[in-house]
């Protein structure tokens, strides 16, 4: 089995609604055991500053998928829950977006794939969420805690669980 970290996102439709259904339908698709999840955050939006504010969230997961059976999985997911990636603008609105941050030690450069996520010690929305649940991790020879320290963090608020 592998341990998967995942990252959640969405600005479009009832996000933290669909984080709940859709990690459901991971485990389910994956046969995943989901071993955490963080809160949720409402996070400034990246990339493309002209849109609504960001949900984030990250999960944990033990699979027996292989990388790239799992980024289908994913993929499957975000189409379930409304993404047309081939409407949309770079780093725009979107339903919800499921990226792998990391897949156990591996690291791996396709077209389609590249493990672990290259831009993930760039983006505050992915490290606050991720060191709630996975601080001491090491990716890409950083410590999940260090990177999120030496970076701003600004605009990010966690949001209070839904119960
Ligand atoms: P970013 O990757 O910068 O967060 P994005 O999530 O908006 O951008 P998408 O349009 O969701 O980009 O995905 C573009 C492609 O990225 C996907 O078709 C997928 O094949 C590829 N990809 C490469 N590496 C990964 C990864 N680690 N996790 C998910 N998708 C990946
Ligand atoms: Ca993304
Ligand atoms: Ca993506």
């Amino acid at each position: 089995m592998a341990s998967v970290l995942i990252a959640l996102g969405g600005n479009v439709g009832d996000v933290r609604a669909t984080f709940g259904k859709a990690i459901a339908h991971i485990c389910g698709m994956a046969q995943a055991a989901l071993t955490a999840r963080s809160s949720d955050y409402a996070t400034p939006p990246w990339g493309d500053e002209e849109q609504d504010p960001f949900i984030n969230a990250c999960i944990e997961i033990e699979t027996g998928l292989d990388p790239h059976a799992l980024l289908f999985v994913l993929q499957k997911v975000e189409q379930k829950f409304g993404r047309t990636r081939t409407k949309e603008r770079p780093w725009g609105p979107r339903t919800l977006d499921l990226d792998m941050i990391a897949y156990d030690d591996v690291r791996l450069q396709k077209p389609d794939l590249t493990l672990p996520h290259p831009r993930l010690f760039e983006r505050a929305f992915v490290l606050v969420p991720l060191a709630e649940i996975a601080p001491d991790r090491v990716i890409s020879g950083i410590r999940v805690r260090d990177g999120l320290s030496s970076i701003s963090t600004q605009g990010i608020e966690r949001l209070p669980d839904t119960g």
